[in-house]
């Protein structure tokens, strides 16, 4: 996909989709806990599942610009489907940078067309944001598959997902060299899935836990090389931050104009809250700061797009930015809509709780800052 009048169609499809198929219940699946899965077969049967897969694996071969907005779009009329929709295409990146090619081959097409959803897991409840110190281990027998043993926490999709991309610890070696990436497919035996978490917030994706019991992998399910977790992660690492993103763009982006069409219908002493100038000043600032986050994101986008950078600081700056934006855009947005907008009728107060819930996945506000930091002072790695 190549063309700028194809990235314009691609997006209008997606504003479509999110407008007609996904807004109408967004907040139901939110109340119910449910999950999108009538949403997902729409972005499906519209080809967007497989959105950055290269055509020879079945999907469009779009760029990381388009990736970014197509999600913009998806957010903006349902968080859950977006982190649904960003946590199948990292899953998809991994197994493009790190699977064999029969993998490859039968996979990634099935995922392109939405008929196998992908899922990640690296949380553990023992090590938290700190991957190099997880704990589910996967040891090889000479010749045979890999046993995997241990526990995953809030995986996005858990249960609901057909292929889940696994961070395992494969040996004692100090560091990111211990761990690996194994794909590991619903229904094989000793894999199965805990209880739902109930959360404040993007409550339609069905975390979950993952329990692995002596699970057998076969070893041709191993991404890139025992120890290589980062090889493959970075380029994951990449569009998980620019995912989160772009949610946060499209949560805030909804938040905006709930805010503008609530000041001008709603009236107090017959006239418009919008009259005031403290609301006035409200979705300004809104406005500006959702604007300056679109504008920071494109740019990480359009510098992906060129190649990888020695230090890639934007992916880090923009995310750290875009999510700590939402969380404030969708504050403001309760304000403007006062007591109405506390309540479950309009959908102000499920923004603010989905937005709440992405400083703290893709790697929290305080580490990327610690990394941003070491990245700036010359100390990383
Ligand atoms: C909406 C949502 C979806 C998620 N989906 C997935 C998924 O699909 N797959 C998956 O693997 N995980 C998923 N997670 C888990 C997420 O990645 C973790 O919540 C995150 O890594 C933080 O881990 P933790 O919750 O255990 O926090 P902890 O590790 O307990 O950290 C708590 C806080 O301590 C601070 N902290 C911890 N370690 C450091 C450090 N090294 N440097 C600086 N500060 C630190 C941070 O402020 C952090 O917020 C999801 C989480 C959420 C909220």
């Amino acid at each position: 996909m190549e063309s700028t009048s194809e990235k314009k169609l691609v997006l209008q499809l997606a504003r479509e989709i999110a407008r007609d198929k996904l807004a109408p219940n967004a907040a139901e699946i939110d109340r119910s806990y449910g999950f999108p899965a009538e949403g997902l077969r729409h972005l499906a049967q519209a080809g967007l599942m497989g959105l950055v897969v290269p055509p020879p694996f079945g999907g469009a071969g779009a760029d990381t610009v388009s990736f970014v907005g197509v999600t913009e779009e998806i957010a903006r009329a349902c968080a859950n489907t977006a982190l649904i929709y960003v946590t199948h295409l990292i899953a998809c990146m991994g197994i493009l940078v790190g699977g064999k090619d029969g993998v490859k081959k039968t996979v990634l097409p099935a995922m392109a067309r939405g008929e196998k959803l992908g899922a990640f897991a690296a949380t553990e409840a023992a090590c938290g944001a700190n991957a190099f110190a997880l704990q589910t281990t996967a040891k090889r027998t000479e010749n045979g598959p890999y046993h995997v043993s241990g526990s995953k926490v809030f995986i996005t999709s858990g249960g609901q997902a057909d292929i889940y991309l696994v961070a395992v610890r494969t040996s004692n070696a100090p560091g990111p060299a211990a761990l690996s990436a194994l794909l590991v497919e619903k229904g094989t035996r000793g894999f199965t899935t805990g209880r739902k978490d109930r959360r404040l917030g993007i409550n339609g994706t069905s975390s979950s836990e993952l329990f692995f019991d002596d699970c057998q992998v076969p070893a041709e399910n191993l991404l890139g090389q025992e120890g290589g977790y980062m090889a493959v992660g970075m380029p994951m690492i990449g569009l998980a931050l620019l995912g989160a993103s772009a949610i946060a763009v499209g949560i805030a982006q909804a938040a905006l104009e709930a805010s503008i069409e609530h000041a001008k219908s709603r009236k107090v002493n017959g006239l418009p809250i919008g009259g005031y100038q403290g609301v006035q000043f409200l979705v300004s600032e809104m406005s500006a700061q959702v604007e300056a986050a679109r504008c920071l994101l494109r740019c990480a986008a359009e510098a992906r797009d060129k190649g990888p950078s020695p230090l890639p600081l934007l992916p880090f700056q923009t995310k750290l930015f875009c999510t700590e934006m939402a969380i404030d855009v969708t504050n403001k947005a309760l304000q403007v809509h006062g007591g109405q907008g506390y309540t479950q009728e309009l959908p102000v107060e499920r923004y603010f709780r989905d937005a709440r819930g992405l400083t703290l996945h893709f790697t929290p506000s305080e580490m990327l800052k610690e990394m941003l930091g070491k990245m700036l002072l010359g100390m990383f790695p």
